[in-house]
């Protein structure tokens, strides 16, 4: 049996340490302004899994709804938006975002100190030059707690991102590379055997594509019949690798499930994140700490500028 990382557990623990940061450091509850667009149901439901988390930790969530009528007819959008990003310490667009909204035109709009989903210009700089002071996205700072909560890091051999996106698939390609992984992307484009040989050798996958089913034992066992004269073809044997399986899908029956089965994964690696209650809660509780982080530097700008005022008196 393959050990599950859970993240409900190690999310939990998470938060735990950040509302005592937040009780500790920061004079006032930070504000986590939340913007969704469009009418999206997983959206709503990620949505009010931050609000429920936010108030664990002491965050206060202020969520707010732009519908497809005021972004085409409320000439004061923009400032009403303009002034719930002022009065926030941190700031997120819920994705995903209906077609018709210009995220970009967001993002452009947005600090990058209050971007604490860290897409911003900036924030995607900063994580490969700066990454200690960057607001990194949640999804793979999360994935990175996980991984060193669990002791699954000591093995830096060869990882496999599948997935290229900019929320998920290159910033945790980024933060392995810095981290001393040495990585393989794969995206929609990649053929099917260059796939099955990079998670022949992976010691660790993450995935990240939204496609149930990815890979299926079928293929694994087909792979091992067609290479077994090559050294790769352990695919089949292959078990003490980590699977982290960060897709968010449903079944036949609408249930949630990952880019893999969970016997799948359960015969092809030592650890795996299962869903649900695998990446989602770390997803989570990251976007808090980003908030709290966020918070924290605008209280340490906020109490420097009033020092400098009492001492020029
Ligand atoms: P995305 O922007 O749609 O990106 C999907 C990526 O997967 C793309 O790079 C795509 O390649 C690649 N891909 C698609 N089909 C593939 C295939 N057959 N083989 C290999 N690569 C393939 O999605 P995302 O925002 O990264 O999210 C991915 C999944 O993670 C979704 O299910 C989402 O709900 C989930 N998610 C979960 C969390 C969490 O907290 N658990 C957070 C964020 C996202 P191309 O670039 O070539 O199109």
């Amino acid at each position: 049996m393959s050990k599950i990382l859970d993240g409900k557990a190690c999310a939990a623990d998470a938060k735990e340490h950040i509302k005592k940061w937040i009780e500790r450091d920061l004079q006032k509850p930070p504000i986590l302004a939340i913007f969704t667009v469009g009418d999206d149901d997983a959206s709503k439901v990620y949505v009010r899994n931050k609000i429920k988390a936010a108030e664990e930790v002491g965050i206060i969530a202020k969520h707010y709804t732009i519908t497809k009528e005021q972004y085409w007819q409320d000439e004061f959008l923009w400032d009403r938006i303009q002034d719930a990003i002022d009065e926030a310490d941190g700031v997120i667009l819920q994705k995903p975002v209906a077609w018709w909204f210009n995220e970009e035109a967001f993002l452009n709009y947005l600090p990058y100190w209050k971007d604490v989903d860290g897409l911003t210009t900036m924030n995607v700089g900063r994580l490969r030059t700066q990454p200690k002071d960057a607001l990194i996205p949640c999804t793979p700072a999360g994935i990175m707690e996980l991984l060193y909560e669990n002791d699954c890091i000591q093995n830096r051999g060869n990882a496999l991102v599948i997935g290229r996106s900019e929320l998920v698939g290159r910033p945790i390609a980024e933060m392995l590379t810095a981290d001393d992984w040495t990585v393989t992307i794969a995206h929609s484009k990649t053929p099917r055997d260059v796939l099955l040989d990079a998670f022949a050798r992976a010691d660790l996958v993450v995935s990240a594509t939204g496609k149930r089913n990815l890979i299926t034992e079928e293929d694994a066992e087909q792979y091992f019949k067609d290479n077994r004269h090559y050294p790769v073809a352990d695919f089949a044997f292959k078990r003490d690798r980590v699977i982290v399986d960060v897709s968010i899908n449903r079944d036949e029956n609408g249930k949630l499930c990952g880019d893999f089965s969970e016997e799948f994964k359960d015969k092809y690696s030592a650890y795996y994140t299962p869903v649900p209650g695998g990446v989602g809660p770390m997803t989570v509780a990251m976007l808090m700490f980003n908030t709290y982080f966020a918070a924290r530097e605008r209280d340490y700008y906020e109490r420097k500028e009033q020092k400098k005022k009492e001492l020029t008196k």
